[in-house]
């Protein structure tokens, strides 16, 4: 039948273009259908990232982000090697510009033995042999960090999944799910389409998938902005790596670092503000749905109170820009505001949970024809390849599923 699949896969970013690829590849002759609302590909967080295929020195020994980035960032670079897409290995420095930043700095090298990551330890001298623009007392290198545009990556992994017999369709959105004890029908704004199991990988809309099948998801989506700026192209080389700062452990994301971009440019970001839209990239992008949502939803205000300090400094710094430029100056002081021009913005889909906590592994929701990638934050993108092995490996696991 026409609208009937072996395999549907909701989402086409990153992670729902790589799960279809890898459906096909294990299971040869079964039909695949991927169903993406927007007109393309990677138009959400895969398209409004920073580009960096992440080396995995931060994550919790063991956790599946530690597992799945080191392996995404190796089978990035062999996809991009293997179908011509620019990368560039340009490696990562860590600056600490203080003795307290020194002394955390100690506990990431720690980290990177324990996910056994070659790393170079840099004092202040060969810190500024390395960057000559980046002022520090101490440094972390991570030579296997690298850029890319993850946008051409999801092109050529639509164009692959074509290739093989799949259907991409864009423009399709999914509008309700009805999983029977034999198929799962979902309904889209193009016709309904049947299949034996369906994979989701809808990012800022996964908890709405979750209800869609009929369960209470038990954690929201909470949007975070994460903004940029673009510096003038006379400092298209003031870096020659990737800087970023020693991240506070108290705070969920990595802070503004300086970013070689695969086209040439260097960015400064991105921040993290809480957005009152889930698909909004301006300021002023408010949607009265999104915001009631999460105001109705009472792990909101639990983490607005576990994180209230540094969440109004993001707010200030969002709304001036002095304040943002700091940030960068402590390890890159001859920048000025007007070095500053405006960036595309990214928003990151957060799963938080109704303690307040927010989600920090990745988290999947299953049902005997339905698996749901529910919490996917960075390094998502460089994880897209392993993650979408081990979601065909759940499938493949799952009784009728294949
Ligand atoms: C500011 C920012 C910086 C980041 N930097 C990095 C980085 O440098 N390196 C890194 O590894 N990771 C980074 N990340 C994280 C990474 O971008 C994401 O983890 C990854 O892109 C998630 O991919 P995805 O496919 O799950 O989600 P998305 O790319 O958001 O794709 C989900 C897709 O589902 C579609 N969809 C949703 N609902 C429906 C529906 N009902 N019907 C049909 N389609 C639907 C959407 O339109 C969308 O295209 C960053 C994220 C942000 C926001």
């Amino acid at each position: 039948m026409q609208n009937q699949y072996d395999y549907i896969v909701v989402g086409g970013g990153i992670l729902g273009l790589s799960t279809a690829r890898q459906l096909q590849q294990r299971f040869p002759g079964k039909r695949v259908l991927v169903l993406e609302k927007e007109p393309a590909p990677a138009r959400h967080q895969t398209g409004h990232n920073s580009g960096v295929i992440h080396a995995g020195v931060y994550y919790k020994p063991g956790s599946l982000k530690a597992r799945f980035c080191k392996a995404g960032n190796a089978a990035t670079k062999a996809f991009c090697r293997e179908h011509d897409i620019p990368f560039d290995e340009c490696g990562k420095l860590l600056v600490a510009t203080n003795e307290v930043e020194l002394e955390r700095m100690q506990g990431l090298i720690g980290r990177c033995a324990e996910n056994e990551l070659s790393i170079e330890v840099l004092d202040a001298d060969q810190l500024k042999a390395r960057e000559p623009n980046i002022t520090g007392v101490g440094g972390i290198f991570v030579p296997s960090t690298g850029i890319v545009s993850y946008t051409r990556i999801c092109e050529k992994m639509a164009e692959l999944v074509e290739a093989e017999g799949g259907d991409v369709r864009f423009g399709t959105e999914v509008r309700a799910i009805n999983e029977q004890p034999d198929q799962i029908r979902v309904d889209t704004s193009q016709g309904e389409f049947t299949g034996g199991f369906m994979v989701a990988c809808a990012g800022l809309m996964s908890d709405r998938i979750v209800r869609m099948l009929g369960q209470t998801p038990a954690f929201k989506i909470i949007p975070f902005r994460g903004e940029y700026f673009l510096l003038p192209p006379q400092h298209n080389g003031i870096v020659n790596h990737l800087i970023y700062p020693i991240p506070d452990p108290d705070l969920p994301f990595l802070g503004v670092h300086l970013t070689r971009m695969i086209d040439g440019t260097v960015t400064v970001g991105p921040n993290a503000v809480l957005a009152f839209k889930r698909e909004g990239y301006r300021k002023t992008d408010i949607s009265l749905k999104d915001t009631a949502e999460m105001l109705m939803y009472p792990g909101l205000l639990k983490m607005l109170a576990r994180n209230l300090r540094p969440g109004l400094m993001e707010m200030k710094n969002s709304l001036f820009r002095r304040g943002y430029l700091e940030q960068v100056r402590k390890y890159c002081p001859q920048l000025t505001l007007d070095d500053l021009s405006p960036y595309p913005a990214g928003v990151r889909a957060q799963a938080v949970a109704p303690d307040g906590s927010l989600v920090d592994d990745f988290l999947f929701v299953q049902s005997s024809r339905s698996l749901v990638v529910c919490n996917a934050p960075s390094p998502a993108a460089t994880s897209a390849i392993p993650i979408g092995e081990h979601i065909v490996d759940r499938v493949s696991e799952q009784p009728g599923a294949v």
